[in-house]
């Protein structure tokens, strides 16, 4: 079998990807290791930049998110007895961040892939990338029981945080931090505690007030990261939640609680994010702490500047925007990384924490809320920069 482009992973990175190929009249295979019902279940990320909503509604898979995202135009900061808004339409020219479910994402792309004819393997084992460093690249994989190698011209690995197509990059860095907390994060049942999503510091913490639908909240609070999810019966948490947010005055609606996980913090960046010819996109090459939101939105961003380069060298094989990708995309990975570090460090409490720590971040934190630029440059960040032109 023969493509263009094959791409291992059907998350954001690469289903984005094949969808913007195939504006272009470039073919793609997509192969994933999941199912497409567990693709298009599974809850993680919701808060999408204006850019990416931009992007799937210019490119004719934004039409459910406009109907049913929520447009948040800004958020609130809780700290030193109150909630301190952040205005992002007023600081931003208009823009906002949305929020609609990565999964809800997911299976919008998925539909439209599947609409537009597109080859989507679910479900497969085995994969394995060959031949990157000549003209010929494959992806072999077991599918449906049988044995299929895809000949390409270029392959992307969109394959995630545990990516075994990094391991195919010969001298790369693998730069990592690893936080000494992490976050207990649920999903819950319930209206919405806040019509904007509240970051709050406090004695006891971080903690993070934030939805995914009118029904399903999605709220997190910093731990221990070796704490136990089974040592958390709903009413310790909700009691946790409403501890490190009533200071401020806002008060957390409670509903059962369908799931609790413990997310390790950790930033991480492989450098150079290609070689030959594979390209890495989204959390295969990148991942940043949920902090500043990054994470999905990376992704799509990344791929935004494939699709420019792949178009680049299928109509005028002009290979300088495949050459420059690692350089042009590490710009905007290591924004984040900055921004997702900031937000983090002013908002938790580390270990050895003291009072003069305490009141330096009340001090960062009253800066960022009271004075215009410092507010400009967290609004701007968290919703996010223009995609590369
Ligand atoms: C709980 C949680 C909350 C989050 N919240 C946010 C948020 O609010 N905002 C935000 O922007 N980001 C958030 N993120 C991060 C965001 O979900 C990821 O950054 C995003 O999914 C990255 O997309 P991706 O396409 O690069 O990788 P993934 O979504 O991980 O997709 C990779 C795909 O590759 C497949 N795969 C892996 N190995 C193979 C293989 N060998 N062969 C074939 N297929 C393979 C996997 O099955 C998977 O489907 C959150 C993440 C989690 C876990």
């Amino acid at each position: 079998m023969r493509t263009q482009v094959g791409i291992v992973g059907a998350g954001p990175a690469g289903l984005m990807l094949a969808h913007l190929l195939h504006l272009r009249g470039i073919d793609s295979v997509v192969v994933d290791l999941r199912t497409r019902e567990d693709i298009e279940h599974t809850i993680k990320a919701g808060v999408l930049e204006q850019s990416t909503v931009d992007l799937m509604t210019e490119t004719g898979v934004g039409d459910r998110l406009r109907r049913e995202g929520s447009v948040h135009h800004g958020i609130n900061l809780a700290f030193g007895g109150a909630l301190h808004r952040i205005d992002f339409a007023a600081l931003t020219n208009g823009r906002a961040v949305t929020v609609y479910p990565q999964h809800e994402v997911l299976t919008d792309l998925i539909a439209r892939r599947l609409a537009d004819g597109g080859d989507l393997r679910f479900g497969v084992s085995g994969t394995r990338v060959e031949g990157i460093s000549g003209d010929r690249p494959s992806i072999r994989f077991t599918h449906e029981g049988s044995e299929q190698r895809v000949e390409c011209d270029f392959v992307v690995g969109a394959d995630g945080s545990h990516s075994t197509t990094r391991a195919l990059i010969p001298g790369r860095a693998d730069l990592f931090r690893e936080y000494p907390f992490a976050w207990f994060g649920i999903l819950a049942e319930a209206p919405p505690s806040s019509g904007e999503l509240i970051y709050a510091h406090s004695d006891r913490g971080f903690a993070l007030i934030s939805t995914r639908s009118p029904t399903v909240q999605r709220l997190y609070f910093q731990c221990d990261p070796h704490t136990d999810p089974g040592d958390w019966p709903d009413d310790r948490i909700w009691e946790e939640l409403s501890a490190r947010v009533a200071g401020a005055g806002a008060v957390v609606k409670t509903g059962p609680v369908f799931q609790k996980s413990v997310l390790r913090f950790r930033s991480f960046v492989c450098e150079p994010m290609q070689h030959g010819r594979l390209f890495l996109a989204g959390d295969a090459a990148h991942t940043v702490p949920p902090t500043g939101q990054k994470g999905l939105n990376l992704a799509v961003a990344d791929v935004y500047l494939l699709d420019r380069a792949l178009a680049a060298y299928y109509e005028r094989r002009d290979t300088s925007l495949l050459d420059g990708y690692t350089a042009t995309a590490l710009r905007r990975v290591w924004r984040a990384q900055h921004f997702s570090w900031w937000m983090t460090s002013m908002l938790h409490r580390f270990d050895g924490t003291n009072d003069f720590d305490v009141r330096r971040q009340l001090a960062e934190l009253d800066l960022v809320t009271g004075s215009a630029s410092a507010a400009t440059t967290l609004a701007e960040n968290y919703v996010g920069l223009p995609l590369t032109p």
